[in-house]
């Protein structure tokens, strides 16, 4: 439900800065931009222009900080309502008098993301955009914020509304002949809705096959080190983080429990978990360190698994192999400064292979590479073209359509059309969800609740 009141928050971040911004949107903002709001040069407040003024209180008079203001009027405006924002000195007190101020206004304190929600509600956004405003305020790596950025302008929207359109047109179609029962399906009819079917099941499809890597975009990636005490990890994690964060010692056994940080790697969010080595041991200690790090094996998006390559192949080292068997992992090859005896046994256990030098950094940058190489291909972060799915809400949707479509397909010939235009409008419905027309209050609620006050 949409109450048109007129809603202020805070829209800078909690604590102390430079500048703190206070929203305000819905009919009463220029009444309470006059009231709160004196503008040094005269004129009141225009639409669009910074006013520089002093912000006082109007049941007592008292002046409470000096700022600037800017009024928007609808529908020119974030929510499409009229909007006023004050800018005033960001200290937490100020910013909390200011907020007060407005508030005994008439406004009322705006829910998490209710301001995305108005412009979602007014129709200056879709629920993918709105979701990917979210993101964008979210992003942890420039391959999450450049999906987040191309989902706001509406890449994503506009191929969802491209599916629509086609089922809409297959739909029409058949409606026409429920009107007249004792039609058949012509067989021109019946190929330009299979056409239509078709075309909005192969978008389908290939929206949900960027999933997984829409995802990777903005989640990020885990990546698991393994390996035999010794081979290198911690001082492999460390060249990744570019700092001393692992313990590195010659003594076998010191990583016990699991080390994780969070890098990017060209632009790709990367966890890093470095664990115990693996190895027959009886100290009860090590164990649990063990027996944690092979429960880590199932979960990650990818494991790099670390050999000495000065020392040779060794029942520890078969014991990493057995470990990550149908895993997807790299093998990387340490301590290449080194004598090499180390030869890896016959057999398909890896995806890739990379050489380094976990002491000196050699290698490692293509080990970046590579690990990124499996993950970003088509989303490459500059490739402007993709159209990606990122999260699993519209994931589940489109799987939910691609089901409807199939009973359609399967029931062409012989089930009668009042089902079939069912199936078509469930298709609809679940796609409709995507980008918010057929997204109901509580679809919405879940939505905007995870967003922050003041969004
Ligand atoms: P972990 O037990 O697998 O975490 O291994 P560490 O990172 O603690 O390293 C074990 C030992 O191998 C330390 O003494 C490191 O200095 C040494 N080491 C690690 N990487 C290299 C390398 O690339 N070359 C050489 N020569 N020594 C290395």
């Amino acid at each position: 439900m949409y109450i048109r009141d007129t809603i202020a928050a805070v829209s800078t971040p909690p604590g102390n800065g430079g500048i703190g911004i206070i929203r305000v949107s819905g009919e009463q903002a220029a009444k309470v931009g006059d009231a709160v709001f004196k503008p040094v040069y005269d004129g009141g407040l225009v639409s669009h222009r910074f006013s520089f003024g002093t912000i006082h209180d109007p049941a007592t008079g008292e002046k409470v900080d000096e700022a600037m203001a800017v009024y928007m009027r609808a529908p020119r405006s974030y929510t499409r309502e009229d909007v006023l924002e004050l800018h005033c000195h960001g200290g937490w007190l100020v910013v909390e008098r200011v907020l007060a101020l407005v508030l005994a206004c008439g406004t009322r304190l705006a829910d998490p993301g209710e301001f995305t929600r108005r412009a979602f509600l007014n129709g200056r956004i879709d629920l993918v955009q709105a979701e990917a405003v979210m993101d964008i305020i979210a992003s942890k790596s420039e391959a999450a914020l450049q999906l987040a950025q191309k989902q706001r302008e509406g890449i994503l929207s506009r191929r969802i509304d491209d599916i629509r359109a086609s089922l809409l047109q297959a739909l029409a179609l058949v409606e026409a002949y429920i009107d007249f029962p004792d039609d058949d399906l012509g067989e021109t009819d019946l190929a330009a809705i299979l056409a239509s079917v078709g075309a909005a099941q192969s978008m389908i499809a290939a929206l949900l096959l960027t999933f997984e890597e829409g995802r990777i975009m903005r989640e990020g990636i885990s990546v698991l080190i393994v390996g035999k005490p010794n081979a290198g990890k911690s001082s492999l994690l460390n060249r990744l983080l570019d700092e001393n964060r692992a313990i590195v010692t010659h003594i076998p056994g010191t990583t016990r429990d699991i080390i994780e940080e969070t890098v990017n790697f060209e632009g790709l969010s990367v966890r890093l978990l470095d664990t115990a080595g693996i190895r027959h041991t009886e100290d009860l200690v090590e164990q649990e360190g063990i027996s944690r790090a092979l429960d880590k094996i199932p979960q990650a998006d990818l494991i790099l698994a670390v050999f000495d390559a000065s020392r040779e192949f060794s029942l520890e080292d078969q014991l990493i192999l057995d470990a990550v068997a149908g895993c997807k992992t790299i093998a990387v090859l340490n301590k290449t400064d080194l004598n090499q005896c180390f030869v890896m046994p016959d057999g398909e256990y890896f995806i890739d292979q990379v050489n380094i030098v976990a002491l000196s950094g050699d290698g490692v940058e293509l080990l970046k590479h590579a690990v990124c190489r499996q993950f970003l291909h088509s989303a490459a972060p500059d490739s402007r073209e993709l159209v990606a799915l990122s999260r699993a809400r519209h994931r589940d949707a489109l799987v939910s359509a691609e089901f409807h479509l199939k009973q359609f397909t399967g029931g062409l010939r012989d089930r009668n059309l009042e089902l079939l235009a069912l199936d078509l409008r469930g298709a609809l419905q679940a796609v409709g969800t995507v980008t918010g027309q057929a997204a109901t209050d509580e679809v919405l609620d879940l939505i905007f609740s995870s967003f922050c006050i003041g969004k």
